[in-house]
């Protein structure tokens, strides 16, 4: 400033751009993060050990719309009987920054399918836990593994699944504080049930027959899945006729969330190994297709792409605002591909706040 200047200190660079934190809150603005995301509602599965707090303000910081967490050990069949704390002021702050749906993953040992009597019991007691302990989240999903049939055959194994799911929806009642229960499609590794549309068609019908009220269950496609599965979700045109078949076969409103993942794996492999946004085999083009794919706007997608809690949440959550405005990719550098994890990071570590180990 010269030496004449009437002006206060500080005018003249007011004038010119606004102080950080004016900037910093307006970038925040909800209206911006979900225009950005071109209206659609994502975001990633971070851990919440460092506090749920911590885990929203993560999830405003890196741009998101959505969020998935584990609501206990996803590895455990213990389930917490209380509700953290903090739970309220959680939900108050996802909803000031308008963030949601949130969506519960249940523990990855839940197995509906399968044989063994004390497992499929521990299984239905588990979910009906999750279900529970869902409702002080608020959270509007509660996503579930379909699970393996161990050797029952698959048309056994959809009909313990279907009364499974009987009893779970028994044992929780009915109010309408009770989230959505959410089955997600399998990659078709071993006994898994769930990997082709058939048998969602079937799981539908299995537990239609069983009494259950099918309105109260919905479906999680994973794209890795898919891709394992044999679904070429690199081609648009499959995508297409994918979404075209699941409306036909089971009709547009059973299809709630999307789990959004590349793949490292082959397609048709059967194998589940979570990559990367654009960085596996259903590459640009197909995430192109299912970012901007007008009949999944209103479907919510969740990422659990590798290194959520190494600060690979933010690249990813940038490279879906890329892929969705067109923009080039960054190379990712090698030592992205060492963050290895086909699941969502467990509750372990805090989120490094701005620590972007490839930005
Ligand atoms: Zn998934
Ligand atoms: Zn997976």
């Amino acid at each position: 400033m010269s030496p004449g200047s009437q002006r206060p200190a500080g005018a003249d660079r007011s004038l010119k751009s606004k102080p950080p934190a004016v900037r910093r809150a307006r970038r925040d603005l909800p209206a911006r993060r979900l225009a950005a995301l071109g209206g659609r509602r994502i975001g990633p599965h971070l851990p919440i050990s460092g506090g749920l707090l911590k885990a929203a303000e993560r999830a405003r910081e890196i741009g998101a719309t959505a969020i998935q967490v584990f609501a206990d050990n996803p590895t455990a069949w213990r389930r917490r009987p209380e509700p953290p704390t903090g739970i309220d002021r959680f939900r108050t702050r996802l909803a000031e920054l308008d963030i949601g749906p949130l969506a519960i993953h249940a523990s990855y040992l839940i197995n509906l399918c399968g044989t063994d009597e004390e497992s499929w019991r521990r299984s239905v007691a588990s979910l009906i836990a999750e279900m529970r302990m869902a409702v002080h989240y608020g959270a509007r999903f509660v996503n579930v593994h379909i699970g393996s049939h161990k050797g029952l055959g698959r048309d056994e194994g959809i009909a313990r699944l279907a009364a499974g799911l009987l009893e779970v929806h028994r044992g929780i009642g009915d109010s309408p504080e009770l989230p959505l229960l959410v089955l997600e499609n399998s990659a078709g590794m071993g006994d898994g049930v769930g990997s082709s549309l058939e048998d969602l068609v079937d799981i539908l019908e299995a537990a239609s027959t069983a009494g259950l009220d099918t309105e109260r269950l919905g479906f999680c496609l994973d794209t890795a899945h898919l891709w394992g599965a044999g679904y070429a979700l690199d081609d648009p045109d499959a995508l297409d006729r994918l979404l075209a078949r699941f409306d036909a076969e089971l009709e547009p409103r059973y299809l709630r969330m999307l789990h959004l993942n590349d793949s490292r794996a082959a397609c048709g492999s059967q194998r589940d190994r979570h990559e990367h946004i654009a960085a596996g085999g259903i590459g640009e083009g197909g995430m192109r297709a299912l970012l901007t794919h007008p009949r999944l706007v209103d479907v919510p997608a969740y990422l659990e792409t590798p290194g959520m809690d190494l600060g690979y949440d933010r690249v990813n959550m940038d490279r879906v605002r890329r892929v969705i405005a067109g923009r080039d990719l960054p190379r990712l550098p090698a030592r992205a591909f060492a963050a290895r994890s086909a699941r969502p990071a467990r509750a372990r570590r805090t989120v490094p706040v701005g620590g972007c180990a490839a930005d």
